[in-house]
């Protein structure tokens, strides 16, 4: 199932992405449900409309937090000319980072080096604490696609990662949750990164460092995990520097694309 938020004529709603039995030239819709199938059961209201013809925003608004995991591919340890951590390195990005399919990528002022790094995100779906790696899968809600997007100078000036990937809009989500994986289907999941259609980053979650199970186990261990929290699993190789006026796509196969354009910030 593909579980998006949208927004048609008021304020953002659930639906399920499906395809019409009428496929036409536009195939897929969405069909509307009742209130928010991460805090309890939703039922489908009878609206359905066009995917076309609405806006989609960001699947999840986490309750609490977004985990970062860092360096968890080791192509990309490399290029940061750094050892691949033996243990996952986790850092924090603030909920007020998160932004929506389509919506921009704002430039601060305060970076001359935005990066974007493409990643598998995964959604939490119960509270939870200390999960073994082996319980894993009992907690996760789905998955979607982000761009765990970074100030790469402030990254380094800083020391600690709070404002480097904690700008407001660092932290694109969608374009939906896929809640139909297994845990063995989202670890091996093709990734790619373009800027302006170009190829910039491809790999292969196969690859991670540490996995999902993993991360779960480490990351519950010291907080507690709240439906509707995301974990970012890592980028692969391949980062590099975003302008204003770019426009980045991530694509995880089997999951979706999410694109978003970089716009400066008076543009806002
Ligand atoms: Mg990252």
């Amino acid at each position: 199932m593909r579980i998006a938020r949208f927004v048609a004529d008021g304020d953002p709603t659930y639906g399920v992405v499906e395809l019409a039995e009428d496929q036409g030239p536009n195939p897929e819709t969405i069909a509307a449900v009742s209130g928010d199938p991460l805090a309890g059961p939703v039922h489908y209201t009878g609206q359905r409309l066009p995917l076309a013809d609405v806006r989609l925003v960001a699947p999840v608004l986490p309750r609490s937090k977004v985990v970062g995991i860092g360096r968890n591919y080791l192509e990309h340890a490399a290029e940061r000319g750094v050892e691949a951590p033996t243990e996952p390195l986790v850092f924090l990005k603030p909920n007020t980072a998160v932004i929506g399919p389509g919506e921009p990528i704002v430039y601060p002022e305060e970076t001359g080096d935005l990066h974007y790094e493409g990643e598998l995100a995964v959604v939490i779906g119960r509270i939870c604490r200390r999960v073994p790696a082996e319980r894993a899968a009992d907690v996760i809600f789905g998955y979607t696609v982000a761009n765990d997007v970074t100030a790469r100078d402030l990254q380094a000036s800083d020391g600690q990662w709070a404002r480097a990937k904690g700008f407001d809009s660092f932290c694109p989500l969608g374009p939906w949750i896929v809640t139909h994986l297994s845990l063995e289907e989202a670890g091996t999941l093709e990734l790619t990164t373009t800027l302006n259609g170009e190829p910039r980053q491809s790999g292969n979650t196969a690859q991670l460092i540490h996995p999902i199970a993993t991360l779960i186990s480490h990351v519950s261990a010291f907080t507690t995990l709240l439906p509707g929290d995301v974990i970012l699993t890592g980028t692969p190789s391949g980062i590099g520097p975003m302008e204003v006026g770019d426009s980045v796509s991530v694509t995880i196969g089997g999951v979706g694309t999410l694109t978003n354009p970089v716009v400066a910030e008076d543009a806002e």
